[in-house]
């Protein structure tokens, strides 16, 4: 027996470093990206029976990777504090103006304080000036810490709306980067800014266009070799629009009706699998505390839960 006791020792060790490249290497994505295609209906999109309208999204790429057909907005269903509940994991009646800062910490504070990059590691990059209030918080702890690089606009940040083409110009230049962002959010708007003006015709065409954005945003990653099999994608939205019938219909958004609160998810990426469709309800705050986990960094203010289905553990 004694002479076995060193053999022992030296099995368990083996077993516990195992172990723990197992725990290390859980996941292969590094790199996550989050588009936000800004208050489509989801019955002009993935709720279209021919997915005529968005034909890349609807169809190819959602057999590429994890869909959530019940994917909500559980909370204000305006512009700003949708993409508030998506970085935070909390939802807050907090301005749609960008005249406040969310309440609670952000992902990418939390990234960046966890990881030590430089700011420009991560990014939002917006067509709406209002959302450069994402990248920071009122929490004392964390107010103007860790503050992520912005282009909301070509404006200036803060400032107007700017138009997609830019937007994407400017997505494609980080991605082709030698360093590209390690975590990023991009918002297009045309889509929420056509329902608005009540112009149905350019409102569909809009949301062709995102559909074009996002695959393009997709080939792009895979045709970098710094990001091809470690990037994961959402592809998402801040909120819908109200259903026929309430209010306005499509021309407006931000009650609690089925058409204002149910959005989106599509999930691509490396640690995915394919053409999965979850059927049970999720919702947007649960992406910031995924993305957390698989980056392996602690976001104890997020409520959200972990989007098991898109990344089951090993
Ligand atoms: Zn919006
Ligand atoms: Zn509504």
């Amino acid at each position: 027996m004694k002479r076995l006791l060193p053999v022992f020792v030296f099995l368990f060790g083996l077993v516990c470093q195992g172990l723990s490249q197992v725990s290390e290497q859980k996941f292969n994505t590094k790199y996550i990206y989050i588009l936000v295609i800004d208050g489509p209906r989801y019955s002009e999109t993935y709720g279209e029976p021919t997915c005529k309208y968005s034909p890349i999204l609807c169809d190819s790429l959602k057999h590429e990777g994890t869909f959530y057909a019940n994917f909500k907005n559980n909370g204000p269903t305006y512009t700003v504090p949708g993409h508030t509940a998506i970085v935070t994991g909390r939802y807050q009646r907090i301005s749609n103006a960008g005249t406040a800062l969310p309440k609670a910490p952000n992902i990418f504070q939390y990234f960046l304080k966890a990881t030590g990059k430089d700011s420009s590691a991560a990014y939002v990059v917006a067509s709406k000036g209002k959302l450069d209030v994402l990248v920071n918080t009122s929490h004392k702890e964390w107010n103007n810490q860790f503050v992520a690089s912005t282009y909301c606009g070509p404006n200036g940040n803060g400032l107007g709306y700017g138009r997609d083409d830019k937007t994407f110009a400017k997505t494609t230049e980080l991605v082709q980067s030698v360093t590209p962002p390690q975590l990023m959010l991009i918002n297009l708007l045309a889509v929420d800014v056509y329902g608005h003006a009540n112009n149905w015709d350019k409102y569909l065409e809009s949301i062709t266009q995102t559909d074009l954005y996002a695959a393009k945003l997709w080939q792009m990653i895979q045709a970098n070799p710094v990001l091809r099999n470690q990037t994961t994608l959402f592809i998402t939205n801040d909120h819908g629009r109200h259903l026929d019938g309430v209010r306005s219909g499509f021309v407006n958004h931000g009650c609690r009706c089925e058409g204002c609160r149910h959005i989106s998810l599509l999930v691509l990426g490396p640690d995915t699998p394919k053409g999965v469709v979850v059927t049970e309800e999720a919702e947007m705050t649960d992406i910031s505390i995924t993305i957390a986990d698989i980056l392996h960094f602690e976001m104890p203010t997020s409520k959200g839960e972990f989007l098991r289905t898109a990344f089951p553990k090993n």
